[in-house]
């Protein structure tokens, strides 16, 4: 029987790790498929504070694991497969081990929608980005394209005008998902260029295993042409990881977690951290913090219960 189990091995869940071992509750993680979360997609990470000089994404989440693992923090490979929250203790199938659990700390965040092109993958963390405020700093006095036409897009679109000559923003159809302010200010701003009725065919040059330009096609023309830039953000969505509790616990129209207050989810004795249940923030501060909440909560959870 664990005291708690942490699903996920990002900043949020590390952190938790780090604050329930340090309670001495000996947490068990389990990694999940894409282990480090987020993080371990980037490259510098230059807004986590402490770090004046910056931070590599994955060395970040490598660190915080080792502390959390200096303090007893144990860690296992593969994701949770099954669980059954319906009673306590809860029980969790994680690669076909079945694990019982006093308290279970959510933290598999989410993981942005990319456009699933091979080219796309090979060159992410190479000039290929789904975070703007990550990585939009290392684009000055460049051409950038933004992929989407969400709020999303639009939020990332200006704020890369910050840094980038040009900004294209990129979209396949000619109608928005953005709300009309988001989109208006986009449109009033000179450097971004809107393609319309525009998908991304590839992206160049893997070889160089760095982005230099794209193909795009016109979706009503056919017409098809190279344009080129230097950085490429793809900001057309996340997908929250929590299928696995799919009608165990509440969850919002999109699959996010729904907050009762706290980390408190609907179910008493499961807490929730990081971008699993945050559409807003997204930073690796953020889910730091969200992630020592939890613990907190585990924990006091379990003195109440008298563990
Ligand atoms: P979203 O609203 O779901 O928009 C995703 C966009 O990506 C859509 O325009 C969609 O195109 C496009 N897209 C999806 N798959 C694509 C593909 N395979 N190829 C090309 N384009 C694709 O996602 P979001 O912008 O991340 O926003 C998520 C939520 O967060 C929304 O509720 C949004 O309002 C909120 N949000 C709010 C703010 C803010 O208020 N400051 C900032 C960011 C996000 P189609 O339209 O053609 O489907």
């Amino acid at each position: 029987m664990r005291n708690v189990v942490i699903v996920g091995s990002g900043c949020a869940g590390n952190t938790a790790a780090l604050y329930t071992a340090r309670a001495n509750l000996q947490p068990l993680v389990v990694k999940g498929y894409e282990a480090g979360g987020q993080l371990s997609l980037t490259t510098l990470v230059e807004n986590f504070p402490g770090f004046p000089e910056g931070i590599n994404g994955p060395d970040l989440v490598e660190n915080i694991k080792k502390q959390a693992g200096n303090f007893g923090a144990e860690y296992v490979e593969g994701a949770v497969t099954e669980a059954d929250l319906s009673r306590r203790p809860f029980r969790l199938n994680i690669e076909g081990q079945w694990e019982e659990a006093r308290t279970l700390i959510i933290a598999s965040g989410a993981s942005a929608r990319w456009l699933g092109l091979e080219s796309e993958q090979k060159l992410i963390g190479h000039g290929v980005s789904s975070c703007a405020t990550c990585d939009g700093f290392f684009y000055r006095g460049k051409k950038i394209m933004v992929v989407g036409g969400g709020d999303s897009a639009m939020e990332e679109a200006n704020f890369l005008t910050r840094f980038g000559e040009e900004v294209f923003l990129v979209h396949r159809r000619e109608g928005f998902r953005a709300s009309k302010i988001m989109l208006e200010r986009a449109r009033r701003n000179p450097r971004i260029r809107f393609l319309t009725s525009t998908v991304v065919e590839e992206i160049y040059d893997v070889s160089m295993n760095l982005v230099t330009g794209v193909r795009l096609r016109n979706a009503v023309t056919g017409q098809v042409w190279d344009q080129a830039v230097d950085g490429f953000f793809v900001a057309i969505g996340h997908i929250p990881n929590t299928s696995v509790f799919r009608g165990q616990i509440e969850l919002d129209a999109d699959g996010y977690i729904i907050s009762k207050g706290g980390a408190r989810t609907s179910v008493t004795g499961v807490f929730h951290a990081g971008d699993v249940q945050d559409r807003v923030y997204r930073q690796a501060i953020t889910a730091a913090g969200a992630g020592c909440m939890a613990a907190i909560e585990a924990e006091r959870f379990l003195e109440a219960e008298g563990h």
